[in-house]
């Protein structure tokens, strides 16, 4: 028997092992926001890896976006050492969920397994692949206790809200810098025959027009800024968005309509606010005196943030000089550059021949449409060897009735032990 194939088979024993483990992370409803029981689930991954032979580190990010006595943004760092020197291989997942929503019809903290399937809210999102690579590395450990270097694993905080409280908070500390860690695979639900390269970019800006308030029914005594909002928003309809729809990437993104730059109004809020479903009076007669527009722009690898930024400018200076009275400002909310690591980086590589190995074909590359985590490992960490590879079907995130197959899991946490084989087993 080849050292694969005893890797491959280790994994398959330990099946229920890997239902149980994934069934008791859904169990524990680390939902975010607000960021509730990050405390619970690293207590129960420290558990889990001390008896593994893992030193543990649980790591609050104090003083972090989000952290707070009553919200504590914990995460879990652990590391086993082999028996020489060599390369670390950290496997990185975020603990968080998203909310529940409507439309279950499983307990989203249920954990309920029908039909080859585990269900639950952060199923495939990210528990199910946090499950698999603790059981790869596991079963890595027991078949090459000889093994050279490091492996870490570690569950971090908030990645649906930034990562600020989780692996930017870490990075900063060092714990992603290249003298400690060489490779790094976050198993995102990616699908277990793709590598993700790195993920486009984003900016987002929060666009605001000015008006003057007057009565409803003498529009004319004052200045509607809601009417100045929709000369922006034809503007955008008649010369942005047809000038996004032109700009095409060599990166590999999925799926195909991200290939291209793109633009979401996620919001528009002008006027009175809007009432409580309870409230039973009428509006009021008032002509808005501001309006906002918050949007996110995901943006490629051949564009600038400069350029970016421009060329929203300028559809507001159009509108400017054909309209007057129009004022308006724009403030950026956030930022992230688009990565992607080079496809023949070491991690990649070592994950291809797994995949290959497992599934008997080429993984297909892909680049996530938009941003995780690898975004604070490659920009504050400066590690640029670090790839999304990990079990479950990306669109099924966030979605009701949210799944992990568990064959997807048993293969994926082979290709995972076998890469760690490539890389720490010579
Ligand atoms: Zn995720």
């Amino acid at each position: 028997m080849t050292i694969s194939d005893k890797l491959r088979a280790k994994i398959e024993t330990r099946r229920d092992d890997l239902i149980a483990l994934t069934q008791d992370l859904i169990r524990i409803p680390t939902l975010n926001p607000p960021g509730a029981n990050y405390r619970e689930i690293c207590d129960y991954l420290d558990h889990r890896l001390l008896h593994s032979g893992f030193e543990t580190e649980l790591v609050r990010a104090e003083g972090a976006i989000g952290d707070s006595d009553k919200y504590p943004r914990w995460n879990i760092v652990a590391r086993k050492a082999g028996k020489t020197s060599g390369d670390c291989v950290h496997f990185n997942s975020h603990i968080d969920v998203v909310e529940v929503g409507h439309g279950w019809t499983t307990d989203p903290f249920g954990g309920q397994v029908k039909d080859g399937k585990i269900y639950g809210r952060g199923a495939c999102d990210m528990k199910g692949g946090l499950a698999a690579s603790i059981i790869a590395a596991e079963a890595f450990i027991a078949v090459c206790p000889d093994f050279a270097g490091a492996i870490e694993i570690s569950g971090t905080a908030d990645e649906e809200s930034g990562g600020f409280g989780g692996v930017a908070y870490l990075a900063e500390k060092g714990y992603f810098s290249p003298d400690r860690v060489q490779h790094v695979i976050i198993p995102e639900p990616l699908n277990k025959d793709r590598i993700c390269l790195g993920h486009r970019g984003v900016w987002w800006a929060e666009i605001e027009t000015k008006g003057e308030i007057a009565h409803g029914s003498m529009p004319f005594l004052g200045d509607c800024a809601v009417r100045h909002m929709s000369a922006v928003m034809r503007e955008m309809e008649e010369s942005l968005f047809p000038a996004l729809a032109q700009k095409r990437t060599e990166m590999p993104v999925v799926p195909e309509g991200a290939k291209q730059s793109t633009l979401n109004i996620n919001s528009i809020h002008g006027g009175e606010p809007e009432q409580e479903d309870d409230y039973t009076g009428l509006p009021s007669a008032c002509v808005p005196d501001r309006c906002r527009m918050v949007i996110d722009r995901r943006f490629l690898i051949e564009e600038n943030i400069d350029d970016v930024q421009d060329e929203v400018r300028s559809v507001l200076e159009r509108v400017r000089e054909g309209r007057s009275g129009f004022d308006y400002d724009i403030r950026e909310l956030h930022r992230v550059l688009p990565t992607m690591t080079e496809q023949d980086a070491p991690v990649v590589s070592s994950v291809a021949k797994a995949v290959d190995e497992v599934f008997g074909r080429a993984p297909q590359y892909v680049v996530s449409p938009g941003t995780y985590d690898q975004k604070h490992i490659d920009r504050i960490g400066r590690l640029h060897n670090c790839i999304a590879y990990g079990p479950g079907i990306l669109d099924l995130a966030h979605k009701p009735d949210e799944y992990v197959g568990i064959d997807d899991m048993i293969e994926s946490a082979q290709v995972m032990a076998l890469a760690l084989q490539d890389l720490l087993g010579k």
